[in-house]
Order: structure tokens, then C-alpha cells, then sequence
């Protein structure tokens, strides 16, 4: 049974969200299964939030092992460095955070504000939030890019606003149960953010013979005009619904590239930037020299039922 400690530091909750919606596996199969003992969740636990304090230090003193620390929320480092906005009992959670990942077997930073900074560290970033191992694309955000766990592996990023239920579970169970989990250039695990957005997508046809929609609503594609990141943004938001049921694309959302380093854009989430006519982001691996050529041609072979938009979302 792995032991896991869940602290949030600049967060909004959503990720803890997430987790209470997994249901393969849900959080209370792997408890009850004996895969995982939570030491301490702020919504799962029974004990106040003094218990929390008796916990840390027993850590802090060898006295309680763990082997999971999962930290949701970006890492506040203001005022002036010492993260005295974010402090529980007198002491900076980032120097909390540092000292808990000192002990722990694996670190997880659920969610992007964890793993890159996220909403928190958005220009103008005013309390000087960064992730836990990155800072938006660069390598070192609160430890340093070489820190590794107990176990030698680097904080292990489960990005995504929120991340997706499924993701957390089974990245917990996958742990619990010491499979192998192989990371990306960005220390996501690669089963989980191996495929685009924009792979499943039901809009895709669309896509494909450059039918795009101008106003929210439509039937069409929002990557043209509606600021849609799904074709550069590795996630299984569309492979795997969300509750089973639906993604942002399916109910007419662009996808705003949560999973990636570089959310949120600095600028309007539902219009694409372009140079000239031209989308500055194009699908991942597609050359600009040809891209409009190819558009232009895809959309010139539409067939009518597509430019009619008569197919369902
Ligand atoms: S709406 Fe987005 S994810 Fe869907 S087909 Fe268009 S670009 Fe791809």
C-alpha cells in the first residue's frame, strides 16, 4: 500500500474536483482496495487542519513514510521570495512542499499550475507563482531542474486545468502497483499525453475540408477562427470523454491548450492568432509552406453535406 500526502498550495480546487469524479479507477477503489492510504486530502480527510501539521512533522522526522506527495496549485513565492502569501502555521508552503519532496518516493504536480505555474503565474503574475520543477517551458520553477525523488525520478507532471480524472488515478494506481511510467520531454507520462486533442475529435471532418466557423455556435471547426489548440495539444480529452460523456469541442469550446506550458495564452482564448491569414500556431509537425495550399485545396473539394454543416458535432 503506497502512503499519499495531497497538498494544495495556489489553487483553486479544481483538480481535487477532478479526483472526486474518477471513476476507472475512482479514489475509493483504490482506498478500499488497499492500493492507497491517504495520509492527509483537505476534502477526504476526517481530522481538522491541525492534524495536517502532526503529519508533516512526523515525516519530517522519519517517523511516517511516504511514498506519494501530490501538490495541486502553483507554488507562491511572494512577497520578495518568501512565500509568505501562501503559509500554513507560520511557514511558507513552499518551504513545506520542499521538505515533504525530500522524503517522498514519487512528487506529483497535478495540474498545470503545478507543473508549469499555470493561471497564477499569468503575466502579470503579481505573486510571483512558478511550478514545482518547471517555469511555463523552462526547465527548474521551485526545485531545481536536476532534483530528483527518492526513488530518482523528476516531479512527474500530470498537467491539465483541470487534469483529466482518469489521469490522476490511474497515474496513482500505476505507482501503487510500481508499473513503469515513461515521461515525455516534460515529464508527463507519455500513456496520457501521447495523443492530440484533436485526435477523436467529432469536428474533425471540418478540419479536414477547411469548413471553420467565424462566431461561436457553430458546426464547424474553431481552429481557423475561434482560437481551437487542439491539434498541438497533447491531451485525452478527446479519446477519453470527460465523465464519460463530453469535451470542450464537443459542446462547441475551443480547446485552450491546458496541458501545455504555455497556458494560459497571453490573449484571447477564443481567437486564433494568425500572421497575415495564416494561424501562428499551425498543427503540430505541419509545414507553413504548404499549409494554405493544402487548406485552400481541402476546402475547394468539400463535399456539399460538409459545407451544409448537416453533420452532428
Ligand atoms: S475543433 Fe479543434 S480539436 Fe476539433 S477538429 Fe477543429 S481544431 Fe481539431
Amino acid at each position: 500500500m503506497a502512503t499519499l500526502l495531497w497538498l494544495q498550495t495556489g489553487a483553486c480546487s479544481g483538480d481535487t474536483m477532478s479526483l472526486l469524479c474518477a471513476d476507472s479507477p475512482s479514489i475509493e477503489n483504490l482506498v478500499r482496495k488497499g492500493s492507497i492510504e491517504i495520509l492527509w486530502h483537505p476534502s477526504l480527510s476526517a481530522s481538522t487542519t491541525g492534524g495536517l501539521g502532526e503529519i508533516i512533522a512526523a515525516i519530517e522526522a522519519g517517523r511516517q513514510s511516504l511514498d506519494i506527495l501530490c501538490i495541486e496549485g502553483s507554488l507562491i513565492t511572494g512577497p520578495y521570495g518568501t512565500g509568505m502569501f501562501d503559509s500554513y502555521r507560520g511557514r511558507a508552503k513552499i518551504h513545506i512542499v520542499e521538505a515533504l519532496a525530500r522524503h517522498a518516493g514519487y512528487v506529483l504536480a497535478v495540474g498545470t499550475c503545478s507543473a508549469f505555474g499555470g493561471i497564477p503565474a499569468a503575466p502579470p503574475n503579481p505573486t510571483d507563482c512558478t511550478g514545482l520543477q518547471w517555469d511555463h517551458d523552462r526547465p527548474g520553477g521551485l526545485l531545481a531542474p536536476e532534483w530528483r525523488s527518492r526513488t530518482g525520478l523528476p516531479v512527474i507532471n500530470l498537467a491539465g486545468c483541470p487534469t483529466h480524472p482518469a489521469t490522476i488515478t490511474r497515474s496513482l494506481a500505476m505507482i501503487a502497483h510500481a508499473l513503469p511510467m515513461e515521461l515525455d520531454a516534460l515529464n508527463r507520462p507519455r500513456l496520457f499525453y501521447g495523443t492530440m486533442v484533436h485526435q477523436g475529435c467529432t469536428r474533425n471532418e471540418y478540419h479536414e475540408y477547411n469548413v471553420e466557423e467565424t462566431q461561436p455556435g457553430g458546426r464547424g471547426c474553431m481552429y481557423f477562427n475561434l482560437g481551437c489548440q487542439g491539434p498541438g495539444t497533447l491531451a485525452t480529452c478527446n479519446s477519453e470523454l470527460w465523465n464519460g460523456r463530453s469535451s470542450k469541442t464537443r459542446v462547441g469550446v475551443p480547446c485552450f491548450g491546458c496541458t501545455s506550458p504555455g497556458f494560459p495564452k497571453d490573449g484571447d482564448l477564443f481567437r486564433t492568432d494568425k500572421i497575415g491569414a495564416v494561424p501562428v500556431k499551425l498543427p503540430l509537425g505541419v509545414s507553413r509552406g504548404h499549409y494554405m495550399a493544402y487548406k485552400n485545396l481541402a476546402g475547394a473539394a468539400a463535399p456539399q453535406r460538409v459545407k451544409d454543416r448537416e453533420m452532428e458535432p
